[in-house]
């Protein structure tokens, strides 16, 4: 590799880490705008008052480095109707696919460091590198400000340690490796990873309750009035 190739290289990493800090400094803000915005529907929410809302999703799945899908549109439902049924049921939220198109396919080999990820401190760092960039180039966009903006999942082909993550705030992304779309389960066999991570998206945390969703290894999938009231007040979870 010759020197400007070197030279470009890094100006084109510096440009991604960059845009990778402004991405999760623009989510930060709009993220507390829009919660504020929200407080009194916020505090109707805790009064019972729980008209439907909306959130969008897109699921999209990786090739591994042979072009080959990490798993099938098909296989990727379950985990899907799941989160639907979790969010319409326990907080009056419809989940809607995103330009009428809820799961896709990406095209060619996802590069390396999106295959493989890490969580907490790893996610953060890996955020301003290729694997943020790779998600950023291919998030579902949309919205005014940050309201109404799409929760886009990644099925990747490996979370080290863990099944999925989520950098809760600071990205519109999560990500789901192939066992995480399979195991931990649901009680009624479905797997419950993906509503996890979209529901850490929309701003919830742990919980110590195994009946809980929040609860980090299942299989519960319950959610608490200030949970609901939480989730139905993030920026993704809009009435329009
Ligand atoms: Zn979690």
């Amino acid at each position: 590799m010759g020197f400007f190739d070197s030279v470009g290289d890094f100006f084109s990493d510096a440009y991604d880490a960059a845009r990778g800090f402004v991405e999760e400094a623009w989510n930060i803000l709009t993220e507390v705008w829009n919660r504020l915005f929200g407080l009194p529907d916020f505090l109707l929410c805790l009064l019972g008052f729980h008209p439907s809302k909306k959130l969008r999703l897109r699921v999209l799945i990786l090739r591994d480095e042979h072009g080959r899908p990490l798993m099938s549109e098909r296989d990727v439902l379950p985990a899907v109707e799941l989160a639907k049924d979790v969010f319409r049921d326990q907080c009056g939220v419809d989940v809607l696919a995103v330009g009428g198109m809820m799961i896709r396919t990406l095209p060619g080999p996802a590069p390396a460091a999106a295959l493989e990820v890490g969580c907490t401190w790893d996610a953060w760092r890996e955020d301003f590198g290729a694997a943020g960039q790779y998600f950023r180039d291919n998030l579902a966009r949309g919205g005014f400000l940050g309201y109404a903006r799409p929760v886009t999942v990644f099925v990747v082909c490996d979370v080290r340690g863990k099944t999925g993550c989520s950098l809760g705030p600071l990205t519109d992304y999560v990500t789901v490796d192939v066992p995480g779309m399979a195991s931990p389960t649901a009680p009624d066999g479905r797997p419950r990873t993906l509503a996890h991570e979209v529901a850490h998206a929309c701003g919830l945390t742990h919980d110590d309750d195994p009946n809980n969703l929040m609860e980090p290894s299942g299989p519960g999938t319950a959610l608490g009035i200030w949970q609901e009231c939480f989730f139905r007040n993030s920026r993704h979870v809009t009435y329009l």
